[in-house]
C-alpha cells in the first residue's frame, strides 16, 4: 500500500526545486481522477479533503477508508498522501485519529500565541504517529468552507516561531487567494516570499493555486514553495465538461443519463487538469519505502 506521510516527498521537492500538487477531493469520481492522473504521470500525490468535503462525504474515517480502498482497487503504485486541508484544532485531532497521513492545522484566525501553542500540540500528537503537519501563518484571502481570510501577509518573525515547532511545511499568506482571482488582483508578494524563504528552513505551501498566472507560480517554486494546492481549477474543469455534455444533449441519447456516462466527461477533465498542472510544476517521480499503515 503506497500510503505515506508528506514530509519526505515535500522535502524532496524543496531540495529539487519543484512542487508537489495537492488536490482536493469531493467524492469517488474526484478521487479516482486524481489517483489516475498521478499513476499516469508516475508522480507522488497529496489528495486532500477540506473539513466541509469530509463532512459531505461522511467524515474522516469514511474518507480515509474510501481513498485507501480506491488506491488498492486501482492498483496505484505511486506514493499517495491523505491530507486534511485547513483543519481546525478539533478536526486535525479527528483526522489524526482516523488515520490520515498528514494534517493541516490552520490556526491563523487565533491570537498568534494560541496558534503557536496549538500547532505545537498537533505536531506532537501527529509526529508520535508518523503523520506530517502543515501550519499556517498570515492568511490566505478569499473564502473556503465559510472561513473568510483577509489575505494578511505572513509575518516573518511569526513564521520563524511556527517553523520552530517542527512543522513539516508551512502555508504562508503572500497575497494568494482561495477561489477565483479578481481582475484587480496585484499578484504574489515575491519580496515577502523571499524574506520567508531566507528566514524559515521548512518548505512553503502555496494555497489558492488555481488562477495564479503560471509564471508567478513557477517563480514561487524557485523561491521555496514546494506544495501547491489546487481546488477551484478542478471544479471549473468538471463543471465545464459536464455542462458541455448536457448542453450537447448527450444525456438524452440512449442511456446517456446513466451516472457512469454523465459523470465521465467531468471526471476525465479533472484528470486532464491534474496532468497538465503536474507537468508545469515540475513534479517528479520519487521512490519511497511505503510505510505500513
Ligand atoms: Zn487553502
Amino acid at each position: 500500500m503506497p500510503l505515506v506521510n508528506a514530509a519526505e516527498i515535500v522535502k524532496a521537492a524543496h531540495e529539487g526545486h519543484y512542487a508537489i500538487g495537492a488536490f482536493n477531493t469531493n467524492n469517488l469520481e474526484w478521487t479516482r481522477a486524481i489517483l489516475a492522473g498521478a499513476q499516469e504521470k508516475n508522480v507522488p500525490v497529496i489528495i486532500q479533503t477540506s473539513m466541509g468535503a469530509a463532512t459531505y462525504m461522511g467524515g474522516y474515517e469514511f474518507c480515509k477508508t474510501m481513498i485507501e480502498a480506491t488506491v488498492k482497487s486501482m492498483g496505484i503504485t505511486v506514493p499517495v498522501v491523505i491530507h486534511l486541508d485547513h483543519g481546525s484544532y478539533d478536526a486535525a485531532k479527528e483526522a489524526i485519529a482516523a488515520g490520515y497521513n498528514s494534517v493541516m492545522f490552520d490556526g491563523h484566525d487565533l491570537p498568534f500565541e494560541e496558534n503557536l501553542a496549538k500547532t505545537k500540540e498537533i505536531v506532537a500528537l501527529a509526529h508520535a504517529k508518523g503523520i506530517s503537519v502543515e501550519a499556517e501563518v498570515g492568511s490566505i484571502g478569499g473564502e473556503e468552507d465559510g472561513i473568510v481570510g483577509e489575505g494578511e501577509l505572513a509575518d516573518v518573525e511569526e513564521a520563524k516561531q511556527i517553523a520552530a515547532t517542527g512543522v513539516d511545511f508551512m502555508a504562508a499568506g503572500i497575497g494568494n487567494i482561495h477561489g477565483q482571482y479578481p481582475d484587480n488582483w496585484k499578484g504574489l508578494h515575491f519580496d515577502r516570499l523571499q524574506e520567508l524563504n531566507d528566514a524559515v528552513p521548512v518548505p512553503l505551501v502555496l494555497h489558492g493555486g488555481s488562477g495564479i498566472p503560471q509564471e508567478q507560480v513557477q517563480k514561487a517554486i524557485t523561491m521555496g514553495v514546494s506544495k501547491l494546492n489546487i481546488n477551484t481549477e478542478c471544479q471549473l474543469a468538471f463543471d465545464k465538461a459536464t455542462r458541455e455534455y448536457i448542453e450537447a444533449g448527450k444525456d438524452q441519447v440512449g442511456k446517456g443519463f446513466d451516472p457512469r456516462k454523465l459523470l465521465k466527461p467531468g471526471t476525465d477533465a479533472i484528470q486532464a487538469t491534474f496532468e497538465e498542472i503536474t507537468g508545469w510544476i515540475g513534479n517528479k517521480p520519487i521512490k519511497l519505502v511505503p510505510e505500513a499503515l
